[in-house]
């Protein structure tokens, strides 16, 4: 039986196990570490990415343990909503027409169970190296070595995979750095007619507000410069000033982030796929990389199963291309155009959040770029043998 190892057990690997699976390919995973990852990272899922998941057959598991957000705000800091957007634009377009908030470290373990018994994960197998010839892949672990026939990697933003093939990861680093906070707190009682997702603009303090089923997040921007330990200090203040709760808010963790815009050149090198944060990095605003990273995963394992039945592997070529494609004209894009929107020209942005509220063709015009709905199809794809 043809075998397929990936590398990576995060949403992006997993995914694109469980799509090779559900075609019948033998596939295995190898993970560093001795479970899944439980860092709080992704938490919004866009609607393509609940198509995918269901056609994966985890949708109902996913909005189970996740919140329905059928809007997301834009907010004046300490004031009320500029505009808001309804999800609700999008009813034509997709069966999901919302937003799900969710924690990735949800979706993994969802993914881990639907998994059949001939996709396998072997936890504890670090990859520390990839060799590839013309009829496959020799990939070093800790534990030794593992031959497959192909091999993608979705092994996160330090990719020793893509290392290992000689791809590079071109791109820049913003000079801020993104401090992300949870919190106990309910925050729609201490800011009433909030969204579960808000844009709260600053001309100094931009923020993101985010409802996750168990929390809040606040998602705030931090000097590039400064130690983490300051900035860890300086919350609480900054908490208090975003909403006065008479009290110190109740904090259960904060992290400090760089945050980068890379791409690899290619997806696909011979035998060898790059997928996710292996292959495109970006700025968390508009919640792009783990949709993107799944929608990557689910259309380059379904291309790859095509060519083990058969197709010409110029189906996996196109797939690949369009992928490489995708990450560089929307994701980067559209995520580098969030960042700069919320520390730009705040009236014009007003302006242009409160016409698209008014104007539900606008706003649906603008929802399918933000959430990634036409990016899906493979063009051309239909045509090839
Ligand atoms: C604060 C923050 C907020 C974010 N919010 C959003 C959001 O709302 N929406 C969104 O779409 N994206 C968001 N992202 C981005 C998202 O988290 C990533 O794009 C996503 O995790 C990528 O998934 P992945 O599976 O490619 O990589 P990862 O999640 O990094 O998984 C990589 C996997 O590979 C394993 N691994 C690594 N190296 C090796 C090795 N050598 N051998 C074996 N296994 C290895 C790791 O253990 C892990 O299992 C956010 C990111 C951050 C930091």
């Amino acid at each position: 039986m043809t075998r397929v190892v990936v590398a990576g057990a995060g949403p992006v690997g997993l995914s694109a196990a469980l799509a090779l699976a559900r075609r019948g390919v033998a596939v295995t995973v190898l993970k560093q570490g001795a479970g899944l990852a439980a860092e709080s990272r992704a938490s919004t899922f866009h609607p393509p990415t609940l198509e995918l998941l269901a056609r994966l057959g985890v949708v109902t598991e996913l909005l189970a343990a996740g919140i329905v957000a059928a809007t997301f705000q834009y907010r004046e800091r300490g004031g009320a909503a500029v505009a808001t957007l309804d999800l609700g634009v999008l009813a034509d377009d997709t069966p999901y027409p919302y937003r799900v908030q969710c924690e990735q470290s949800k979706l993994t373990p969802i993914l881990l169970r639907a998994l059949p018994a001939h996709a396998e994960v072997w936890f504890g197998h670090r990859v520390e190296g990839v060799r590839a010839d013309g009829d496959g892949v020799t990939v070093s672990t800790t534990w030794g070595r593992v031959r497959a026939d192909w091999l993608i990697g979705a092994d996160g933003a330090h990719s020793v995979v893509r290392a290992a093939v000689g791809a590079g990861f071109d791109g820049s680093t913003y000079p801020e750095r993104f401090l992300v906070a949870s919190v106990d707190e309910d925050l729609t009682a201490a800011l009433p007619g909030i969204a579960p997702i808000n844009y709260v603009f600053d001309p100094v303090e931009w923020l993101v507000l985010l409802r996750t089923p168990e929390q809040w997040r606040v998602l705030l921007p931090a000097p590039g410069d400064t130690d983490d330990a300051t900035e860890i200090r300086r919350l609480p203040d900054r908490l208090t000033e975003v909403a006065d709760l008479g009290r110190p808010w109740r904090l259960s963790h904060a992290s400090l982030y760089r945050v980068h815009q890379r791409v690899t050149e290619r997806f696909r090198h011979g035998r060898v796929l790059l997928a996710g944060d292996a292959a495109h990095v970006n700025n968390p605003l508009g919640g792009l990389g783990m949709n993107s990273g799944i929608h990557d995963a689910v259309t380059l394992a379904e291309a790859l199963a095509d060519v083990l039945s058969g197709a010409p592997e110029a189906r996996l070529d196109a797939a690949a291309a369009h992928r490489h494609r995708v990450a560089v004209e929307h994701v980067q894009a559209t995520s580098d155009a969030n960042y700069r929107r919320m520390r730009g020209d705040l009236n014009a942005f007003r302006d242009q959040v409160r016409r698209l509220a008014a104007d539900p063709a606008a706003a649906r015009d603008h929802l399918r770029r933000a959430c990634l709905i036409d990016t899906l199809r493979v063009p051309g794809a239909e045509r090839l043998p």
